[in-house]
């Protein structure tokens, strides 16, 4: 039985329209021990019937039979099998790889087939030496003569070890001396294989060929059986073929189907370095991307921040994305051990003690004036007065504010020693006066430049401001004969008066109907007091109640109509009831990236935490930016990856002849996709590890670069893995991509579209 069989075997070629034949009705027969050579002007059909004998090309019309087997329902994957198993090819243009040595060369043939290592290592140069390349077995190919890279071609095809080995002008760029060389080769693998060589040159074969196909236009026009005496006799000849036959199972039993992954990604390895220009090339087309695809994330994290900046809070005056309040977790009144701890704690920039007062503006005002200001201690005070002088006691203040002409009126410096109300939330009032004035500083750099007005006082003012706040703030409560009422400062509420003995309570005459017999004098009720940060009780006894005629004496006031309903009692009680240290701080930290781990570090010390920045009132800015700068920087990061893509193609371009020459000795999609894939995907890994590296030198130091400093600002370590994912996943999905589009095209062509 014949190893080849064609029977009527028709192959045309399409092209813009025009069908030109390649081959018509060609019969052949072929066996092994043959050395067959087809010749023939040039386009009479030579390649084509050629690269139809190897499964490079298909056929439309007729039967190849393979060993018997019919062929015409194969698919190209079933060809891609059969090259694999019985087809070398040894080309004009020899299809090496030239960024490979020799024997890189002949190796590949054998690790395509997953043959081990060990093996491979003991038989490659064994092969070398057959085509007498010993010399030159580390030198890469492009460095070869013509000559040379003909015998490493063949050398390949003998390391692949198939029943057949097709050549296509093996001699055609080669001088005669060489030629003939190559010639002697092939006459001596003719012995234990069969042999297809097409050429023009006849001369060149006449001596060894044992058979003679010639082609015109198409077809075959003489198919003489045997020009010179074959060394072996038919019959010896159909022995060998046997005994080939025979040998064939025991050369395979031992070989994997399949190339193995470790050797897959070292090609992958040996591919990325191999060609500098192109790794040079890849890399920066990768530095572009990352640059590019990191910079648009962190332009969406930054837009996001700066929103948030600008945005404006429901309940904080002093919105600013720095700023931190925090209580102590068992609720106590901070301390000036606290206090000195928080502000020694490292990334803390500025520390508000009285952070309750931070964000409710007090006035004072006389007649001609009024200055609405943040209650400020004297002690963070950090600049030397502009005008007049510094306060020297509790009704002495300071202002601060802008210089603009209306703040502090025309002539600020009228202000100085005057005396003004100042009215508590409590309604206690008070006179002070003002010593000096210290102008705001207009700062450039600060976009978000609050043009605050501060009233600065001493500490025992602060804390009668505190006190007076907690007294406003929180809910007073008289329990009386078991009913609550509630008790509204400036409205019949809580007054200090110094008639009032401490332990005693005084109240008007209307609550004696409350009690039994009449009388409310010498019960006890009992006051209570809810804030935000504490609870106190206080039970007093009540020293009697006031009516119309008893209220002067009682109380040392005039004018009951004006402090109708109100409930009197001593200083000493009512600081019980009152004053209380700070319970609210506000840490500014030096750096919002330290945010996370400053939250962390005060919840572990004690604190309960508000980070400001996370509660903004602001979610149509926020909206905004989602809606309109996310979807941009996809759009943008979509376009780097396209431009990336084609470059990368572009580069890669001539990777295609690199796969094809795979192709072409049998290697299948799966290992040649995870090569490329080994490939991009490191060069990805090193741009990356080049982006991360620019990025630590710069946080040390040794390079400058704002646009970097921007990064390390917003980018955090969730970042760098989700940077690291993205780009990691463009490098497949280019891989992929360039993939499809090498294998596409049949393995000839993928060569044709080189040539
Ligand atoms: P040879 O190898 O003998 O020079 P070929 O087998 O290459 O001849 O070509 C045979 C015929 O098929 C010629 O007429 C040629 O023009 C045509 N042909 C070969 N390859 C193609 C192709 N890719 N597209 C269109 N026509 C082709
Ligand atoms: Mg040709």
């Amino acid at each position: 039985m014949s190893i080849i069989r064609l029977k009527n075997v028709s192959k045309f070629y399409y092209s813009k329209g025009i069908i030109a034949s390649g081959i018509s009705r060609v019969n052949l027969d072929l066996d092994v021990g043959e050395f067959v050579v087809i010749t023939g002007e040039s386009g009479s059909g030579k390649s084509t019937l050629l690269n139809v004998i190897s499964g490079l090309d298909t056929y439309e019309e007729g039967e190849m039979y393979i060993e018997g087997k019919e062929t015409s329902h194969y698919t190209a994957t079933d060809f891609e099998g059969y090259r694999k198993k019985y087809i070398s090819s040894i080309f004009q243009s020899f299809n090496l790889i030239s960024s490979y040595t020799v024997y890189q060369n002949v190796a590949i043939a054998l690790e395509i087939e997953g043959v081990p290592k060990s093996e491979i290592k003991e038989k490659v140069p064994a092969i070398i030496e057959k085509v007498g390349l010993s010399e030159y077995r580390n030198r890469k190919v492009s460095r070869l003569s013509g000559g040379q890279k003909q015998r490493v071609a063949i050398a390949r095809a003998l390391a692949k070890d198939t029943k057949i080995l097709v050549a296509d002008e093996p001699t055609g760029n080669l001088d005669s001396e060489s030629a003939a060389g190559i010639v002697d080769l092939l006459t001596g693998i003719s012995k234990e294989k069969l042999v297809v060589v097409v050429t023009h040159n006849f001369d060149q074969f006449k001596e060894h060929a044992t058979r003679v196909v010639k082609m015109h236009d198409g077809k075959i026009v003489e198919d003489t059986g045997v020009v010179k005496k074959p060394e072996k006799e038919p019959a010896e000849r159909a022995e060998t073929a046997q005994a080939e036959h025979e040998k064939e199972p025991a050369r395979e039993t031992p070989r994997k189907k399949k190339m193995s992954y470790g050797t897959q990604i070292r090609l992958g390895l040996r591919n990325t370095f191999n060609l500098p220009a192109k790794f040079l090339l890849l890399l920066i087309v990768f530095l572009f991307v990352v640059f590019s695809v990191s910079s648009q994330y962190v332009s969406v994290k930054q837009q996001k921040d700066t929103v948030a900046e600008a945005g404006w809070n429901n309940y904080f005056y002093h919105y600013d994305p720095k700023r931190i309040v925090v209580e102590k977790q068992d609720r106590s009144a901070f301390t000036r051990a606290d206090y000195e701890a928080l502000e020694n704690a490292p990334h803390v920039e500025k520390l508000i003690r009285e952070d309750m007062l931070y964000d409710n503006q007090v006035y004072i005002e006389n007649k001609e004036f009024s200055f609405y200001g943040f209650p400020m201690s004297l002690q963070s005070l950090d600049r030397e007065v502009d005008l007049g002088t510094m306060p020297q006691n509790d009704s002495e203040v300071l202002l601060r504010g802008s210089d603009d002409g209306w703040t502090f009126g025309e002539d600020p410096e009228s202000l100085i020693g005057n005396t003004y109300a100042y009215y508590g939330d409590d309604g206690t009032e008070r006179k002070v006066t003002v010593t000096g004035i210290v102008f705001n500083e207009y700062n450039e750099d600060d976009m978000y430049f609050v043009e605050d007005s501060e009233i600065y006082f001493t500490d025992s003012m602060i804390a009668e401001i505190r006190k007076s706040m907690y007294a406003s703030r929180g809910t007073t409560t008289l329990h009386i004969n078991g009913q609550d009422i509630t008790l509204y400062p400036g409205d019949g509420g809580l007054v200090i008066n110094d008639n009032v003995p401490e332990g005693y309570i005084l109240i008007p005459t209307s609550y004696d109907y409350q009690f039994e017999k009449g009388y409310a004098a010498g019960n006890d009720v009992t006051l209570g007091v809810k804030t935000l940060y504490y609870e106190e009780k206080l039970t007093l006894t009540i020293m009697g109640t006031y009516g119309e005629k008893t209220f002067e004496k009682k109380t040392g006031l005039k004018n009951l109509a004006e402090h109708d309903g109100e409930i009197y009692i001593n200083a000493t009680d009512y600081r019980r009831l009152y004053e209380r240290g700070s319970y609210q701080a506000s840490v500014f930290i030096d750096d919002t990236k330290e945010m996370e781990g400053m939250k962390d570090m005060l919840e572990r010390g004690g604190y309960h935490v508000l980070v400001l920045k996370d509660h903004i009132y602001n979610f149509m800015n926020e909206e905004i930016v989602n809606i309109i700068q996310t979807p941009l920087a996809i759009i943008l990061c979509l376009a780097v990856f396209f431009i990336a893509y084609f470059v990368i193609r572009l580069i890669l371009k001539s990777r295609g002849v690199y796969f094809a020459t795979l192709r072409m000795l049998g290697m299948g999609k799966g290992p040649a996709r995870r090569i490329m894939r080994t490939e991009l995907l490191l060069v990805c890994l090193i741009a990356y590890g080049l982006f991360l590296l620019f990025i630590y030198l710069n946080n040390i130091g040794v390079i400058y670069s704002e646009r970097l400093m921007t990064y390390i600002m917003y980018l955090g370590f969730r970042d760098y893995i989700v940077l690291g994912v993205i780009l990691l996943l463009m490098a497949l999905v280019i891989s992929s991509r360039s993939m499809r589009s090498i294998f596409r095209s049949s393995a000839m062509g993928a060569y044709r579209e080189e040539a």
